[in-house]
């Protein structure tokens, strides 16, 4: 059967002597394809077999056997990216979480333009890169179906509060009265320390701005997610540390792209 279908490379191993195993993202999932001689100088799939490329791509399949690639031409590739070791393990990151959380046959269309947006964010220089980073995770997570409720404490429904404190296990919003009380009450029973009761329930102290941007994050059309400023930097480390500790926290690993992202900062 041959098919033409638009996808996203996510990521490319070698394969054999001179192949590839290609992980492409479509509006109808995942898919892993195989880039017969993609790595040979001569190949006409070469430049459409490396990550980042946005292509559309012709596939020829045989019943269940995996897909291979027969050709195709790229849509966008995002060259700049590579130019840039800060911004390409930025993107590295961003495809691992898009391989992390998208499905093989299941709707992927909101990951697949959110993930597109955000490397052209990276790629434009759009905003901060730790911005266009906090932004991504927090949707790509509330896409997934992790998505967080920041409209009022958890506990007293109160929209106002003025001290907040995120609570990434249960993906709430919980006020400082409030978890003062809940102190004391967990402290009678079980001589914990306030910071003891911190810990267990992994709670971030949120500024005004870095809560209005989880929510902003969470809640506009995705080509709308980059449109804010944090000019605060005491704002924008909240923001960052939320978001990443959310996302990882509910996937419950760190990724190795995280890792080498910072060890360059
Ligand atoms: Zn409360």
């Amino acid at each position: 059967m041959l098919y033409t279908v638009d996808g996203l490379v996510l990521r490319a191993q070698n394969y054999g002597e001179n192949d590839k195993l290609v992980t492409i993202l479509t509006s109808e999932g995942k898919q892993v394809l195989l880039a017969k001689g993609a790595r040979s100088m001569k190949s006409k799939i070469k430049n459409i077999t490396e990550p980042f490329v946005y292509a559309n791509f012709e596939l020829n399949q045989k019943g269940s056997a995996i897909a291979w690639i027969k050709g195709g031409s790229s849509i966008e590739i995002f060259y700049n990216l590579r130019e840039d070791v800060e911004k390409l393990f930025l993107a590295t990151y961003v495809c691992d979480i898009a391989n992390e959380l998208s499905g093989e046959r299941v709707e992927c269309s909101d990951m697949l333009r959110l993930t597109l947006n955000t490397l052209f964010a990276i790629m434009n220089n759009m905003r901060p890169l730790a911005q266009i980073k906090a932004v991504y995770e927090m949707r790509a997570v509330a896409i997934s179906g992790y998505c967080p409720n920041l409209d009022y404490c958890e506990e007293c429904e109160e929209e106002n509060a003025e001290l907040t404190y995120f609570d990434i296990t249960n993906g709430a919003l919980i006020c400082s009265d409030c978890l003062n009380k809940r102190g004391r009450i967990v402290k009678k029973n079980l001589s914990l320390t306030y910071d003891d009761i911190r810990e267990r329930n992994v709670l971030i102290p949120l500024t005004p701005a870095s809560r209005s941007a989880i929510r902003f994050a969470i809640g506009v059309p995705v080509e709308k997610i980059f449109s804010f400023n944090l000019s605060e930097a005491e704002d924008l480390k909240t923001f960052s540390k939320a978001c990443e500790e959310y996302i990882l926290y509910h996937l419950g690993h760190g990724f190795d792209s995280l890792d080498l992202y910072y060890s360059i900062l």
